[in-house]
């Protein structure tokens, strides 16, 4: 016999790119922590199975955060005066060296995943920094909270100080770590040459390697900031363009996330779709570091696979519910751009991809789709005006705009309740 539980609410999901599906009142049923079925009325073989009420609140997926910084955390919402390069120098990368330290890594990161499981984000694709011991915490941390996904340490061996690696010893400690990370369960390595800029040659052609003799999955950054992008084509004069400097050593193919993509081009674009390259979008982070406004819409009506990150600490909000946000407000920015050109998202197309999109990299269907595992939210709007007298549909939209972790009142996470 499965191990069978029922949960009864107000049930909304995106299956569909751009629509929702909202079921009031009605029976979600969990086998073995898996999805068996949406229900109005609870089937008769379900009987007897004590119910999950809760009552007027909405169960909707939880979020996947596609690009994260977990060592960034110490640093949520400062620095931000300056653009991408001088910021990194400034700031970043001094507090990422404090994570040298065991202890304070794990102060750090134990309260970085509590605060991540308790916004809701029940999976991840993150960076964390070069320090091979401070990754191994940040990937138990992240566990223990009932996190799942994909953890990276980074890899950086240049123009990175005070954070330079030797390049022997990056690929030394990446191995080691590898090795290390088989005792995770649900949280998985992911290679992570943290950009082009910060990656000798060597480097980027023995990760290439590692990627392609395990089969993992690769992360990193791509034109985000204009001087950036200079910047790599002095440093890769035969590369055309920023993607190729990731192709060349076969670091740029199914799977490889790519953050922010502000700046790709129609060429670029079609390299991303041909290989199945999946861009984490960061509004924020692009805004705050005064980056642009990423062509989202224009890179959906091409195909290229789409979904969201924090990108904290360029983000200042780790909450996905705020990013979906952002992302609409984005998209708003671009449409004016354009001159009226380019639609914005709507709320249900920015929740596709702060869910089922995502939620598709870790082998999952979108929407609550039956036989995946069960990863949601419950939301609690009860405390906002006039929340007794709004549709489903009028609660759920201005959720993101309103809505934080002091309404998730409970977190389901590869089927488990972890909130
Ligand atoms: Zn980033």
């Amino acid at each position: 016999m499965p191990d069978v539980s029922v949960l009864r609410g107000h049930i909304v999901h995106a299956p569909v790119f751009g629509q929702l599906e909202i079921k009031e009142n009605a029976y979600l049923v969990l086998e073995n922590g898996r999805i068996a079925g949406i229900f109005d009325a609870l089937p008769e073989r379900y009987h007897g199975i004590d119910v999950t009420d809760y009552g007027s609140k909405i169960i909707m997926p939880s979020f996947c955060d596609m690009h994260l910084h977990a060592p960034q955390y110490p640093m949520l919402g400062m620095g931000m005066d300056l653009p991408l390069l001088e910021w990194l120098a400034t700031y970043t990368f001094k507090t990422e060296a404090r994570f040298s330290d065991n202890d304070y890594a794990r102060k750090i990161y134990r309260a970085l995943a509590q605060a991540l499981i308790h916004h809701g984000t029940t999976r991840v694709v993150a960076f964390a920094s070069l320090h091979r011991e401070a990754t191994l915490i940040l990937m138990e941390e992240f566990e223990n909270v009932g996190i799942t996904g994909y953890v990276g340490k980074v890899n950086m061996d240049r123009n990175s100080a005070p954070l330079n690696e030797d390049t022997q010893d990056s690929i030394a400690q990446t191995l080691r770590w590898l090795d290390e990370s088989a005792r995770f369960k649900y949280i998985k390595p992911i290679l992570t040459p943290r950009f082009t800029p910060s990656c000798s040659n060597e480097l980027m052609e023995a990760l290439g390697k590692i990627a392609n003799e395990r089969g993992l999955y690769v992360q990193s950054h791509l034109s985000e900031n204009t001087s950036e992008i200079a910047w790599v084509k002095e440093l890769h004069p035969d590369c055309q363009q920023y993607w190729e400097s990731y192709e060349k050593y076969g670091l740029f193919k199914s799977h490889t996330v790519m953050a922010h993509c502000v700046h790709s081009d129609a060429r670029e674009r079609a390299a991303m779709k041909e290989r199945n390259v999946l861009v984490a979008h960061c509004p924020d982070s692009n805004v705050n570091l005064i980056s642009g406004v990423a062509p989202v819409r224009v890179l959906l009506n091409e195909g290229v696979w789409v979904a969201l990150g924090s990108d904290i600490a360029g983000g200042a909000d780790l909450s996905m519910m705020r990013v979906i946000a952002h992302a609409i407000r984005s998209s708003k920015f671009k449409r004016i751009e354009t001159k009226w050109n380019d639609d914005f998202l709507t709320v249900a197309e920015a929740f596709y991809l702060g869910t089922s999109s995502a939620a598709r990299y870790f082998g999952a269907n979108p929407g609550f789709a039956v036989g995946d595992d069960f990863h949601a939210i419950v939301l609690d709007d009860s405390t906002l005006t006039d929340s007794d007298r709004l549709s489903v549909r009028e609660r759920f939209e201005r959720s993101f705009y309103l809505c934080d972790d002091r309404h998730i009142t409970a977190v389901y996470s590869a089927g488990r309740k972890v909130v």
